[in-house]
Parts: C-alpha cells; sequence; structure tokens
C-alpha cells in the first residue's frame, strides 16, 4: 500500500514522526511519504523508523501556494533538502507566525482572548497553523470542537481569516525542480473552482514544471478519482494518491485503505528515482 501524503506533529498532525511510521506500517503501508505544511522536520527522524521496518520512505513536504486570489497545496515529493527550499520553508514559517499573530489579533478585536501564546504552546515548536488556534478555541472553551472553529472563526469571511503572503505557485514549482523533486498539485478538487479554472489552472501547473495530480486523497469518491484521472490523461500528467492522514481522532480516510489507482494513470511513483 502506498501513501504519499501525511502529516506528524512536526505540522498540524497528533503523531511523532516516528510514531506516524509506526501506524502506518500497523496499517500496511509500504512506501509512504511525510508532507507536513511548509517543513521538512520530520523527515529524519521518519526516515529513520521506516528503515526499521524496509518501508519505503519518501521524502515529502506540503507547500501552500499563491495562485491569483487562491491558496493551492503543492506536494514536493522526493525532495533533497537543499538550501534554497529551506531559505523558502524559512520564508513560509516567517508568513506563518506573521499570520498567527494577525488571526489572534483579529480574534481578540472581535472579543475573544489573546490566543497568541495558548497556540503557541499546543504547536511546541512545531510550525503554526490554523489547527493550533482552533485547538486554543476549543480549549478556552468557545467553540465545541475543531471543525466549528473553523467554521464560525477560521474560515475566509469570519473575523480570525487573514489573507497571507505565501510564495507563488511558480516559485514553489522551481524550488521542488531545483531539489529534484516532483510536483504534485494536492486534492485539486478541494478548491472550490469551476471545471474552466481547474483546467487553467492544471495547464499552468504543468507549464511550470508540475509532474502530477493527486488522484486519490483522504475520503475520495470513485466519480472524483475517474474525474481526476480523466484529467491526468488529458494534460499527460502523473498521478498521486495520499491519505492527508492528520491523526486517528479525526482521520478522513482510513491509512492503508486507499483505493487503486484507475487502470489508465500512471503512478507518480514510478518517477521517482532513488539515488540519495
Ligand atoms: P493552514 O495551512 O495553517 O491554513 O491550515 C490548514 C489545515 O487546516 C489543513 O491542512 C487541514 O488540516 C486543516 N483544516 C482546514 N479546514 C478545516 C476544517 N474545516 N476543519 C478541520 N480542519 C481543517
Ligand atoms: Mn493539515
Ligand atoms: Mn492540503
Ligand atoms: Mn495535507
Amino acid at each position: 500500500m502506498i501513501d504519499l501524503h501525511c502529516h506528524s506533529r512536526c505540522s498540524d498532525g497528533d503523531l511523532l514522526p516516528a510514531e506516524l511510521i509506526d501506524f502506518a506500517h500497523n496499517q500496511g503501508v509500504t512506501m509512504i511519504a511525510l508532507t507536513d505544511h511548509d517543513t521538512i522536520a520530520g523527515l529524519g527522524q521518519a526516515r529513520a523508523q521506516a528503515k526499521k521496518y524496509n518501508m519505503t520512505f519518501i521524502n515529502g513536504v506540503e507547500l501552500s501556494v499563491q495562485w491569483r486570489k487562491h491558496c493551492l497545496h503543492i506536494l514536493g515529493l522526493n525532495i533533497q533538502q537543499t538550501d534554497s527550499l529551506k531559505g523558502l520553508l524559512d520564508r513560509q514559517r516567517e508568513q506563518r507566525e506573521l499570520r498567527a499573530k494577525r488571526i489572534c489579533d483579529n480574534l481578540l478585536k472581535a472579543g475573544i482572548s489573546d490566543l497568541y501564546n495558548e497556540s503557541k504552546n499546543i504547536a511546541n515548536g512545531a510550525i503554526i497553523t490554523r489547527p493550533h488556534i482552533a485547538k486554543a478555541l476549543v480549549a478556552k472553551g468557545i467553540v465545541k470542537d475543531i471543525a466549528m472553529a473553523f467554521k464560525r472563526f477560521l474560515t475566509r469571511g469570519k473575523a480570525g481569516y487573514v489573507s497571507t503572503e505565501w510564495c507563488l505557485l511558480s516559485n514553489a514549482l522551481k524550488e521542488i525542480k531545483k531539489a529534484s523533486g516532483v510536483a504534485v498539485l494536492a486534492h485539486p478538487l478541494r478548491y472550490k473552482l469551476t471545471m474552466t479554472k481547474l483546467k487553467e489552472l492544471i495547464e499552468v501547473f504543468k507549464d511550470a514544471g508540475g509532474d502530477a495530480l493527486e488522484v486519490i486523497s483522504g475520503l475520495s469518491t470513485q466519480s472524483e478519482i475517474e474525474k481526476l484521472a480523466v484529467l491526468c490523461k488529458k494534460y499527460d500528467l502523473l498521478a498521486s494518491k495520499g491519505s492527508d492522514f492528520h491523526s486517528q481522532a479525526y482521520q478522513r480516510s482510513v491509512m492503508g485503505k486507499l483505493p487503486l489507482l484507475p487502470d489508465n494513470c500512471v503512478g507518480v511513483w514510478q518517477h521517482f528515482n532513488f539515488d540519495y
């Protein structure tokens, strides 16, 4: 079983990188990529643990990028940990820090106590993400769960939403290529784009060096999988799959239980070279 998209406590997942690998192994995963949001901090620990199980480990990262007015997620798979990539990740981390402060300032103005320190404590050194702030809102008893925190405070148009200066799509793709990685457009159907806009995005993505679409993600339905398989074929792109696992409590899909790629798709893993 292959799973090329999951998160550890180095970003917004609940398990330590080594615990994530233990869990994946128990679920029958034999090839895994750790793809934390804008950080590669967990790769060393995860790789060492995967080695114990003879599991194929792929270095990964999930970059938040800007394309027009949209924030998109691009997976860099089989990347080398170059200084240039680390520079990009440092800038993303700074933006996430600034954003967390601005979100908490806005929540303060909306009458909620200052959650910045609480959120930082919850993140405990990890790169800060909205789920950490959502957990602080739950801990304060302001909302009953994380989903409600997003719904009431953290999504576009709500008091705690702020726009963020993510790196540009073209720049992210350039850095992934420079790091000898494969670039995957993560969960393409989650951006609420019309089919015309999505095709436009895929053309831009492909022209800028993009390699693959994530055809199977989390709880994809069969019709979503088929739709994305058609787009892979049309644009001559490879196909990826991953659970987008974050935690056992809130998992969107069961790790180790992803469907097979449609027959006409070429798996992105067929293009990994393992010379590092
Ligand atoms: P960030 O990258 O800091 O903006 O956080 C985005 C992350 O928040 C996503 O990767 C998801 O893990 C999580 N997320 C986004 N929307 C929701 C939601 N409605 N409910 C729960 N978690 C969410
Ligand atoms: Mn996440
Ligand atoms: Mn994502
Ligand atoms: Mn993800």
